[in-house]
């Protein structure tokens, strides 16, 4: 089937977090399995470094956004064995930023974000119409990406190029909302009768694109199965729980892959020591390595902890905050790599200055030294609010660096709690959002760690874990196919 793919990250093109990652390596699992996929992202700074492999695709467009005219030029990579291409919408007025969302300066989403993927998403339809490729589906990502459902439904259901197209929407973080002024709906090239109150654009007042893919998609699916359950709630469902549960019969539960490729120590090109289950030792000497890095003693009984993670409150560190006093009394190193609000930068450069032989943090952005974190980590904290799917947790399986998490969205889904008894499990979990229970957890894991016999029997199921794509692509082409039976009838 033709699989066209709208994102506004592909690892390794552009990346701010798991989205990226997830679109980096599903297609190319399509495309194994035989499936034709071709992949729009904008053309940023970021994919620059990749512009030598680019080609033009000779297409001339322009697309009018409320009396402003934007050209559009486009690039291609295509995969040397693969029935699978990148292509690259380019603007350079509007892609051609530091940052992909916002200015890194002010911390402020960029004001034209409306324009940057409204054209985007018009871009996407337009110059897939004319490369000729004819999308079976169209699976979009994110609010990025959203308004391709509406305009397929609503712009395009008469244009017999696109009639038999169904979409799939993937919420990744329903958080993000992709949300207007109300002045914006003018933007969209969509009927000025489809915004009012409760309309499948309206949000308190203000253009919502995630509701309307909701709206407007066949199916949705989102990224574990209990997100798919909890975004249903009030807790969860951040407003969007009506019309999620409107939808409830068309949303599916698909736990995200991950590429072992990339992400495994025995196939890690960015560690010093690869290692596997049945020989340990380069994982010590990946400790090693990072504890010289991170200036931080090497203590041979000490277990280190790492946090690779963007710092919002999504993620827990407000309990962090809570018990940092309590956790750093005990013989314990801590490492993190991450970036967000400003209020935990600081929280952990006091932590920093407080403890310089226990705590460093890299306050910024850097692959490379995540792989080396997720190697040379003994645990992995990960105590989040909410969490759709997480990857860090799954990886760090992988890597025998034991997860310690909040059992909600897709960590409840792929962390089980180590069992004192029977040995079972391949991580720690706690269930309230409370910093007592996260620090018992942290005792708990602690306290296994110095039976050096036991840790490393847990370390050894963590890393016969498999959550490679395979299965997770196989749901979705189910899916796929399920929307392109005959039989399938969209309820709206
Ligand atoms: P989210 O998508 O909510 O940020 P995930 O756990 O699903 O969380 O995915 C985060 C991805 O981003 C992982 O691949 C992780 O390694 C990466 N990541 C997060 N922060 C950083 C950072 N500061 N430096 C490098 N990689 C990071």
């Amino acid at each position: 089937m033709n699989i066209l793919i709208a994102t506004s990250e592909v690892v390794p093109y552009a990346k701010t977090g798991g989205l990226g990652d997830v679109c980096g390596a599903l297609p190319q699992a399509f495309a194994k399995m035989g499936h034709n996929t071709k992949v729009f992202l904008p053309k940023y700074k970021s994919t620059d470094a990749h512009a030598h492999l680019m080609k033009k695709i000779d297409v001339s467009l322009q697309i009018a956004i409320n009396g402003s005219t934007y050209e559009l030029s486009c690039f291609s990579i295509k995969d040397k064995k693969l029935p699978l291409e990148y292509i690259f919408i380019a603007n350079d007025n509007l892609f051609n930023r530091p940052e992909l969302y916002m200015d890194k300066a002010t911390g402020k989403d960029y004001k034209d974000n409306d324009d940057r993927f409204i054209f985007f998403n018009q871009a996407v339809l337009q110059v897939s119409k004319l490369i000729s490729f004819k999308p079976d589906i169209a699976h979009v990502h994110d609010w990025q990406a959203a308004l391709i459902p509406a305009y397929l439904k609503l712009n395009y259901q008469h244009d017999p190029f696109y009639t038999n197209c169904k979409s799939l929407l993937t919420i990744h973080n329903l958080a993000f909302h992709g949300m207007f002024p109300n002045k914006s709906f003018t933007k969209l090239g969509i009927s000025t009768k489809l915004f009012y109150p409760t309309s499948p654009f309206e949000f308190y007042g203000k253009v919502n694109f995630l509701k309307a893919a909701i709206a407007y998609s066949d199916k949705i699916t989102t990224v574990s199965k209990t997100y798919a359950k909890e975004i249903q709630t009030v807790e969860f469902g951040c407003g969007l729980e009506g019309v999620l549960k409107e939808r409830s019969k068309d949303i599916v539960g698909i736990l995200n892959g991950v590429d072992y490729k990339i992400w495994s120590p025995t196939r890690d090109s960015e560690i010093a020591f690869s290692y596997r289950p049945q020989n340990l030792s380069g994982k010590k000497a990946n400790k090693i390595e990072l504890l010289n890095v991170a200036k931080l003693p090497v203590r041979d009984k000490t277990p280190l902890i790492g946090i690779i993670s963007r710092l919002s409150d999504q993620k827990g560190f407000d309990l962090i905050e809570e018990i940092a006093d309590k956790l750093f009394s005990y013989n314990v190193q801590v490492i993190l790599l991450g970036t967000g609000d400003k209020k935990y930068h600081e929280l952990f450069k006091s932590l920093e200055k407080k403890y310089p032989d226990k705590c460093k943090a890299f306050l910024k952005f850097d692959n490379s030294l995540a792989h080396k974190i997720e190697a040379g980590a003994d645990i992995f904290l990960m105590p989040s609010k909410y969490e759709p799917c997480g990857l860090n947790q799954i990886f760090s399986l992988k890597y025998g660096t034991i997860p310690i998490v909040r059992k909600v969205g897709g960590l409840a889904d792929t962390v089980l709690p180590y069992n004192h008894s029977t040995g079972s499990g391949n991580g720690f979990v706690f269930e309230k959002y409370e910093s007592s229970e996260l620090l018992t957890s942290i005792q708990e894991a602690l306290e296994l760690y110095s039976h050096r016999h036991k840790w490393t029997k847990l370390m050894k199921s963590a890393m016969a874990e498999d959550f490679s794509w395979q299965k997770s692509a196989d749901q979705y082409i189910q899916l796929f196919e399920s929307l392109l039976s005959k039989n399938y009838e969209k309820t709206l």
